[in-house]
């Protein structure tokens, strides 16, 4: 089989005809505990897992830009110049032209270039495909110009800012989660004073995303709610972030808020609890207070946040009873996706098989992060 680097360069000559200069491959992110604490400076564990994406570019001479994917094989996209750009909300080709405005915008000159694209990552899956896009046309631009972003901090944050010009306003999760990945390890970030640690993952303890097969659009409000909730909850109870309320000044002043606000602000306050306990667990490994955490989240992810869906809920119910499962819960910004279930690695083999036979199922190995040439 090719790798998917082999792929993109491929891909990339035939659609130009040309020999790319430089790649860079950007693992998928799973959330394993978090669930929208990131943009509340909150605290995070997260992992790198394949599958990835794959971008490899050349410079040209002149200022035209033409893009491939091999997700939209039938729509290589040309542009004369960045600065008359016009797409539609929502094309692909968006978080490329977006990330060259920020590079762009943070000093490095960028001009015309050839970048095809190349990715095993199923967007809207919950494994942040517009990440590893963002990420990689970041890396490979910023590389083609010899003036790279010198920090992670500062390419996630880049990253960022072109996300949220495309009006999905995300947190940092999931660019610092691909660009500090080490293999075998989950890393866990602190969105507030932005350190990032890696914990070695337990081999005894495998991961399995079931994909519940109902796709999301970020753009299309649900996520936007949570987090305009989150900030009114904040600004309602003076506080600068919800990472800075105490649960007795929640009980205390919970008269400020609506329903809605007071939910989300209760889930941030236990989930940010919950990944502290989560990273003792794994590192006492306490295995199953490591799945009460998973299962807690969900329920209060689908309680307060009520970004779950009847299917993620029902993939959690319908892996409960299973041999070696440990705790489950919606991962990433709900509204469907993925599910992420703990299972003792030495039952691995029958959890799966006893998944009914209809389930998209697949172990997701940390891996480790960003590669590149
Ligand atoms: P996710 O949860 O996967 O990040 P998003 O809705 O945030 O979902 O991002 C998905 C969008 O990212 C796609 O609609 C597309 O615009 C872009 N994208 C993802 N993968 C590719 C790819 N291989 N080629 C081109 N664009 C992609
Ligand atoms: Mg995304």
């Amino acid at each position: 089989m090719r790798s998917p680097h082999e792929t993109a360069v491929e891909l990339f000559r035939t659609s130009f005809g040309r020999t790319p200069e430089r790649w860079v491959r950007v693992p998928g992110r799973v959330e394993l505990l978090g669930n929208h604490t990131d943009y509340n400076a909150g605290l995070v564990l997260a992992a790198a897992i394949e599958p990835s994406l794959t971008c490899v570019v050349a410079a040209r001479p002149d200022q035209h830009i033409r893009l491939i994917s091999s997700a939209f094989p039938s729509e290589p996209i040309e542009l004369h110049s960045l600065r008359t750009v016009r797409l539609d909300p929502g094309h692909w080709a968006g978080y490329v032209v977006a990330v060259c405005r920020e590079l762009r915008a943070a000093g490095i000159p960028i001009t015309g270039f050839d970048a095809a694209i190349d990715s095993t990552i199923p967007p809207g899956s919950g494994l942040s495909s517009s990440a590893a896009l963002l990420v990689a046309a970041a890396l490979t631009l910023g590389r083609l110009s010899h003036r790279t972003v010198a920090e992670r901090l500062n390419v996630a944050q880049l990253c960022q800012r072109a996300e949220h010009r495309l009006g999905v306003h995300c947190g940092l999760l999931d660019y610092l989660t691909v660009l500090h990945a080490r293999e075998g390890h989950a890393v866990h970030i602190d969105c507030r004073s932005l350190v990032v640690r890696n914990v070695r993952w337990p081999d005894t303890l495998a991961l399995v995303l079931v994909d519940s097969g109902v796709r999301h659009r970020l753009t299309a409000g649900g996520y936007n709610r949570i987090r305009s909730d989150c900030e009114a909850a904040a600004k309602s109870l003076g506080v600068a972030t919800l990472r800075e309320l105490r649960a007795g000044s929640l009980r205390r002043e919970n008269h400020r808020l609506t329903a809605a606000q007071r939910a989300v602000a209760t889930h941030i306050l236990e989930e940010n609890q919950r990944v502290r306990s989560s990273v003792r667990a794994v590192r006492a490994a306490d295995f199953r207070r490591l799945g009460e955490l998973f299962t807690d989240s969900h329920r209060s992810s689908r309680d307060h946040l009520r970004n779950s869906c009847p299917e993620l809920d029902a993939w959690i119910e319908r892996a409960r009873p299973l041999p070696g499962w440990l705790g489950g819960r919606l991962t990433g910004g709900g509204f469907g996706g993925m599910t992420l279930h703990l299972v003792q690695r030495r039952q691995l083999r029958a959890f799966l098989a006893a998944l009914p036979k209809n389930a998209n199922a697949q172990e997701g190995r940390p891996s480790s992060g960003v590669l590149e040439e």
